[in-house]
């Protein structure tokens, strides 16, 4: 059952009237969020026998992940791209019968490097790259042999206390190439590597063997047939999902936990799992307090502050793609969809409240320096940042969150679970890492080693 009683997504975040008391209702297990952790983490508890609320703020399933209708087809606003180098999404498009549609091939690359735009094919630009992207990640299985036991190798190395952009500006290499690679970096950290820690760049290409042109097809290639609510759908159903309920407290002791909403429910259940992202947890008040380490993860937050959007331009420029400097509001777009005879491409920019999305004038300005001449006719884009119920977009992390948080947010606070991209052992940041988190979550519940 998935209750929807729908609210403009502007105006569902936190529900300020509260209701009369009301009765507790009872659960084996309560998780808080309906995206992809949550809702794995619930199918797996439900078919184990459980009985499981999930209790969801937005008037939607998905979380970071949205499929909707905008400039006139549908659109994933947040997550979208997956890949075979992911098991655990690939594991469940192969149980549910979904395929991927690949993203159109570029023909054309823009650039910027050395104070100059460049154009070339996009394989050259790649190769621009390539030697000191390599370079640069040589270290990646050497740290994460195992790249699903993230901590096992990382010993006494103080790696994690590193910046990628200090890895990069110890590299010798021309400002030419080193344009290019800060952009590669802020476009996939969506934020600025100043803040953005090296290990987490390892830990993805570990992912793909140390192949960085692989783990970069693994983030823009492949995307779910019927988009990510397919496959969200298959997993949710016969789910008990309560939407437009904003968790507010969570209260927990060895007899059980206390899950406490803005509009006055209560939920009890002998476990809790909560799968919010890290830039939504302020929201939340835990009792008894989550662990120090935790706490100050919270309050420094993902690096990954940046945007998504959906821009159409008129005409049927040739396929292209195109990376620019890593400070300028939007640093990477390539084209997507063919629109009636104009074109809708998909951009990324690295600091959010850079651009107003809403206003045209700003993102021509933005992609003008891109890519010259397209006029834009629409922009669809959700501020992730800005929305309190995530924070964030796909999570990226500072530099010390591996060391000295990861280990606290994957292990139990009592009754208490956290699920999510954020905490993930492998693919920390995608849905993967999401499917991943939550089955975890639920095989911790089911060993009962932690009840
Ligand atoms: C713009 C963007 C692009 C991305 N691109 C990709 C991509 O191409 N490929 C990929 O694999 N991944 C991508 N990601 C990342 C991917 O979408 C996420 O990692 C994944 O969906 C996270 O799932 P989750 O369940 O961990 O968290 P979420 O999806 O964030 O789920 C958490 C849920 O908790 C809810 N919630 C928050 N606060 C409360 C509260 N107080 N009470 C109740 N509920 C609450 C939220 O509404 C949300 O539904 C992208 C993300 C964004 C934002």
């Amino acid at each position: 059952m998935i209750e929807n009683t729908r609210q403009p997504e502007g105006q569902r975040e936190r529900q300020p009237k509260r209701q009369p008391k009301r009765q507790p209702e009872q659960a084996d297990v309560v998780i808080i969020g309906a995206g992809f952790a949550g809702l794995t983490a619930a199918r797996e508890l439900r078919q184990a026998g459980r009985s499981v609320i999930v209790v969801e703020a937005r008037d939607r399933i998905g979380g970071r992940t949205w499929l909707d209708t905008r400039l006139g087809r549908p659109l994933e606003i947040g997550g979208t791209w997956v890949h075979w180098t992911q098991p655990y999404v690939w594991a469940e498009m192969k149980r549910y019968g979904i395929g991927t549609v690949q993203s159109p091939v570029p023909e054309t690359a823009f650039w910027w490097a050395d104070g100059k735009s460049h154009q070339g094919s996009p394989e050259q630009l790649l190769n621009e790259i390539d030697a000191s992207n390599r370079q640069l990640m040589e270290d990646s299985r050497l740290y994460f042999p195992e790249p699903f036991s993230p901590l096992a190798h990382l010993g006494a190395s103080d790696i994690d206390a590193t910046s990628l952009a200090k890895k990069i500006a110890d590299l010798r290499i021309a400002d030419y190439s080193k344009d290019i690679l800060e952009s590669f970096w802020a476009l996939n950290f969506n934020g600025p590597i100043d803040d953005a820690a090296f290990t987490q760049a390892l830990r993805w290409v570990a992912l793909t063997n140390g192949d960085w042109k692989i783990c970069f097809e693994a983030c823009a290639t492949y995307k779910l047939q019927g988009g990510t609510l397919a496959l969200l759908q298959e997993i949710a159903a016969g789910s008990d999902v309560r939407l437009n309920t904003t968790v507010v407290a969570v209260e927990h002791d060895e007899n059980g936990a206390t899950i406490k909403a803005a509009d006055g429910s209560v939920f009890q259940a002998d476990h809790v799992v909560c799968t919010l992202p890290l830039g939504a947890l302020p929201g939340v008040s835990f009792e008894p307090p989550l662990p120090d380490s935790s706490r100050k993860a919270v309050s420094d937050g993902q690096v990954s502050k940046g945007t998504k959007a959906w821009i159409k331009v008129k005409g049927t420029p040739q396929p292209f793609v195109a990376l620019g400097s890593a400070d300028w509001p939007l640093n990477f777009a390539q084209t997507e969809y063919e629109a009636d005879g104009d074109t809708i491409l998909v951009a990324f920019g690295p600091d959010a409240s850079r651009l107003d999305t809403t206003d045209l004038v700003q993102v021509q300005a933005a992609l003008e320096l891109l890519v010259p001449g397209q006029e834009v006719l629409e922009v669809a884009s959700h501020d992730w940042t800005a929305d309190p119920l995530s924070g964030e977009t796909w999570p990226m992390h500072r530099p010390g969150f591996l060391s000295e948080a990861l280990a606290a947010f994957q292990a139990s606070q009592g009754r208490l679970f956290f699920a999510g991209s954020g905490f993930a052992n492998g693919w920390g940041g995608f849905i993967d890492g999401a499917i991943e988190s939550g089955l975890e979550a639920a095989r911790a519940i089911q060993d009962g080693s932690l009840a």
